[in-house]
């Protein structure tokens, strides 16, 4: 079973959105019998619709996502975070969500692509956090990684904390723990599609100090 064409794909990846929200209301609240069974019945369609998109893509993967190459300089200040360089969304204080039309930022770049993909440490630093899908920490991010860096970003001569983050990794390939060190261009996960997430990329964050949703700046600036 698979999407066929395009509508059908966005049916899938409605349904998929829909069905990842009222998870994540479940998880937030106390439930009753009944509603820990819709829990499971969500669950298991979740990851047949995750399976049917993902299908479509691997066949399909130009016909909705425009692919744009990125040169890759060794003496950029952030490693490449992926074995792909396809990046399909860019960063975007402003950006509009595909399927509701609400505003909402994207505060990352996305990079996309089908098959096995690895995830790498954009610098030398330390893992500060392990996120779980549903562990209710990092809501929709499914499984993520968090490292924290001591470097100079911005070119003043100064080093400082820089925080990056790794989103929607495949559950089960997370190579690292809590407090580890890890190297540029270290191997720490493979890329998924877990969390709020409508085909398999990474969602990459850069952050300036301690990760929060007002310090972020664009990956680009530093990786290209
Ligand atoms: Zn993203």
């Amino acid at each position: 079973m698979k999407a066929d064409n395009l509508q059908q794909l966005e049916k899938y990846q409605n349904e998929l959105e829909n069905a990842q929200e009222q998870l994540l209301i479940y998880q937030n609240n106390d439930l009753n019998e009944q509603m820990k069974q819709e829990m499971i019945k969500l669950n298991k369609r979740v990851s047949e619709l995750k399976g049917y998109v993902k299908a479509y893509e691997m066949t399909q993967t130009n016909i909705f996502i425009k692919q744009q190459l990125v040169k890759l300089d060794p003496n950029a200040k952030l490693y490449f975070p992926a074995s792909t360089t396809r990046i399909t969304s860019y960063f975007d204080n402003n950006r509009k969500h595909p399927i509701t039309g609400e505003n909402k930022a994207h505060i990352g770049i996305d990079i996309a692509m089908p098959g096995n993909q690895y995830i790498f440490a954009a610098e030398k630093g330390k893992v500060i956090d392990v996120y779980k899908e549903y562990d209710g920490k990092m809501n929709g991010y499914g499984d993520a990684i968090m490292l924290e860096h001591k470097i100079d970003l911005d070119g003043d001569g100064q080093k400082e904390v820089v925080t990056t983050f790794y989103a929607h990794l495949m559950p089960e390939t997370t190579q690292v723990k809590v407090g580890d060190v890890v190297d540029r261009g270290q191997l720490i996960a493979q890329m998924g599609n877990s969390g709020i997430s409508t085909g398999q990329h990474l969602h990459f964050e850069v952050h300036i100090g301690k990760w929060s949703k007002q310090n972020a700046v664009d990956p680009m600036l530093f990786i290209n």
